[in-house]
């Protein structure tokens, strides 16, 4: 009998980017032209869908996965959304859960890059993503029942504290990347068996100063609150300093980021968070040496232009 393959299900939104990029922003009332212009498949929900998809199989051979990867959400039906879904299919991710809203659009993120500055302006348009409700988890996950459910904050937050909630009932782990940030109400911390945040986020839910973060003590004094809360493992994600890790009761530590040539570091954490949670699903979980996994794959996209694309497939990978 063939053994059956984890189950990963993102729960979270699917957007398109819409990026335009200018020498500097227009003033109000002002009509510039732009220097260049793309669009491309984001959103925090579909990113970490194609990083578990990617980091879970070759490019030539989708069937193949050692996870079956399961993207749950939204979007309308234009063409936005029909370019999500395929985009998403193309990596191999499971689509049949997400909903095609009759008459809805499909979430949008416009994107002005400042080219003198290199800053960025966004702005998100949720659309069909705000259309996942709490009722359609209050019962149950969506079938088939995942072994993890991977989540964000860009779906509404009731819906997210819903998924929490029916997962910690039924038994099944739940890794949260909350971002953007948003507090979230101390009793649902318990159902959150993986916390993965960065350095902005973990100020922002803890209340302690970013500045905190620069010493080994205070990651283990922010690590501290979040198991105080009720969190089992918790990872701060340090940028080019690499990652904090914390099991409560068990063990902590930094591992440092790999020194590489940065080229961008868009999908960083996303692919972050792919390969550290087909490390929970595959069996044997050590959370060093998933953060240590998870640290690698993420030092490949940087070294990458892009955001899905520059994710790597898993024979991109040294063991
Ligand atoms: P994003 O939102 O852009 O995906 P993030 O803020 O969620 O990113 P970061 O903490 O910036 O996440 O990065 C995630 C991980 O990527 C880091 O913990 C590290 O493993 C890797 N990484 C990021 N920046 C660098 C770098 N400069 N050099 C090597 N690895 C890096």
């Amino acid at each position: 009998m063939a053994t059956r393959k984890p189950i990963i299900t993102t729960i979270g939104s699917l957007n398109v980017d819409v990026v335009v990029y200018t020498p500097r922003v227009p003033e109000g009332g002002e009509t510039l032209t732009a220097s260049s212009f793309h669009t491309g498949l984001g959103g925090k929900g579909a990113n970490q869908a194609v990083a578990c998809a990617k980091l879970s199989r070759s490019r030539d051979s989708l069937a193949d996965g050692t996870a079956d990867v399961r993207m749950v959400g939204a979007v309308g039906s234009d063409v936005y959304g029909t370019s999500m879904l395929s985009g998403l299919r193309d990596v191999g991710v499971d689509t049949s859960g997400v909903a095609v809203r009759e008459g809805a659009k499909t979430g949008v993120a416009t994107i002005i890059v400042e080219e003198t500055s290199g800053q960025n302006r966004i702005l998100l348009s949720p659309e069909a993503n705000h259309t996942v409700l709490p009722e359609h988890f209050a019962t149950a996950l969506p079938e088939p029942t995942p072994d993890l459910v991977v989540m964000q904050l860009e779906i509404p937050l009731p819906t997210v504290l819903q998924i929490l909630d029916t997962a910690r009932r039924q038994g099944v782990q739940v890794l949260l990347n909350p971002a953007p940030a948003v507090k979230i109400p101390a009793e649902y911390y318990p159902g959150i068996t993986h916390l993965v945040v960065n350095e902005t986020e973990a100020a922002l839910l803890t209340g302690c100063a970013e500045s905190e973060l620069d010493t080994p003590e205070g990651l283990a004094r922010v690590a501290g609150i979040f198991h105080g809360y009720g969190t089992r493992n918790v990872l701060v994600t340090l940028g080019g300093r690499g990652v904090y890790y914390s099991s409560s009761g068990n063990k902590s530590g930094l591992v440092p980021a790999q020194k590489v040539k940065v080229v961008d570091t868009t999908a960083a954490g996303d692919t972050f968070v792919g390969a550290y949670s087909l490390a929970v699903v595959g069996g044997d979980f050590d959370i060093e040496k998933a953060v240590k996994v998870a640290n690698s794959a993420a030092a490949i996209t940087v070294q990458r232009r892009g955001a899905q694309e520059s994710i790597p497939w898993l024979n991109e990978l040294s063991n």
